[in-house]
């Protein structure tokens, strides 16, 4: 028995004209979880959102909230709710009324309308602002005032497509949190489309990493970090080194290793490295960046054909290294992560 607001999206297809733009996914988000859609630019992510919300049609497949396929319900009669990234508040109209505007299409008396927006500008913590029209508001503020209009009808799903990109980096740090925390306390679902790693990795409970249309894992955050299951996965999710190296049945086979798992070391020590020389230094405060290209004749093959080690700072400066030194990249046989093909 499904909860009522549980998420099915079943071999769902999105095709504009010829080209398909969500090509058949299927993904369940339960009740109550934050889900990022995670992707580089035109991998799906809005089309897939839109559908879910009713803005968009299906070319195929079903979409489910509870038990009910909800494909052909006009996006106010779903149970989902969506923020926009540019906000769309109405401009000519207050923060109160702006929050209130859907009450109003359904019929609700003002006084009452009028209530129920304080207590949802309460909750964004916007309530001296009620008499403020948008264009005396900061980004930060505009974004609050948008999350509190989209959840005065009560969804059971709020549907987010990159709501912190318009903000500076300070504030988007600060407005993340906040996301995070009223998702907690409203205990629905939150579908926030991103193309940041650090944010899908930072707020979700299951990050549904998407390519071409199609999705390439759905997994926690950590499950997505340490066991990426694609080579595309390890890439977009940063901080891996993608190494073709000999398989133990013979044959080849792609591994990724953790770029703070690999150590620089003496030579010849280490269960499984190869020598090389530096091509970059990169220091980041508290993990110093080195890049190594790996010596011809060995049995690596590296993405890029660079190698990433993250020391940890102080390591790093206890030992350093310089462009074009010559150095060994180790690791462990435990820190090996095999892709599939
Ligand atoms: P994302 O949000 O991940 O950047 P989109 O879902 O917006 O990706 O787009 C996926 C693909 O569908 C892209 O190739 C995009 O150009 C195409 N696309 C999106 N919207 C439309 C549309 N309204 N008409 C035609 N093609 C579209
Ligand atoms: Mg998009």
């Amino acid at each position: 028995m499904a909860d009522k607001g549980d998420i099915e999206l079943a071999a769902v297809l999105k095709r504009y004209g010829s080209a398909i733009a969500v090509d058949s996914i299927s993904l369940k988000i339960p009740a109550g979880t934050y889900c990022c859609l995670l992707g580089p630019s035109g991998c799906g992510k809005s089309s897939t959102l839109r559908m879910i919300a009713g803005h968009e049609d299906v070319s195929d497949g079903d979409i489910l909230l509870g038990n009910e396929v909800i494909n052909d319900l006009p996006p106010a009669r779903r149970g989902t709710a969506m923020m926009f990234q540019n906000y769309a508040l109405f401009p000519h109209l207050d923060c109160i009324d702006n929050v209130a505007f859907s009450l109003k299409m359904k019929g609700v008396a003002k006084a009452e309308r009028r209530a129920r927006a304080m207590e949802l500008l309460r909750l964004v913590d916007m309530q001296d602002y009620a008499a403020r029209l948008p264009a005396q508001l900061s980004g930060g503020q505009q974004q609050r005032i948008a999350l509190a209009r989209a959840l005065i009808t009560g969804p059971s799903a709020l549907l987010l497509d990159e709501p912190l990109s318009a903000l500076d980096p300070f504030l988007r740090a600060r407005m993340r949190e906040e996301l995070k925390r009223l998702q907690k306390e409203l205990g629905i679902s939150f579908i926030h489309v991103t193309h940041s790693q650090e944010e899908a990795m930072a707020l979700a409970d299951l990050v549904v990493v998407m390519n071409r249309g199609r999705i390439e894992q759905a997994a926690s955050a950590r499950a997505v970090f340490n066991t990426p299951r694609t080579a595309f996965v390890a890439r977009f999710i940063g901080g891996h080194n993608i190494v073709e190296a000999p398989a133990d049945g013979g044959g080849r086979q792609r591994i990724s290793v953790r770029a703070d798992r690999a150590a620089l070391t003496a030579p010849g020590s280490g269960e499984a490295g190869f020598g090389g020389t530096v091509r970059a230094v990169e220091y980041l405060g508290s993990v110093v960046h080195v890049g190594i290209s790996p010596n011809g004749g060995t049995d690596f093959a590296v993405d890029q054909g660079e190698f990433l080690v993250a020391v940890n700072e102080n390591k790093f400066f206890a030992a350093p290294v310089a462009l074009g030194d010559a150095v060994s990249v180790s690791w462990k046989l435990e820190d090996i992560h095999v892709l599939e093909a």
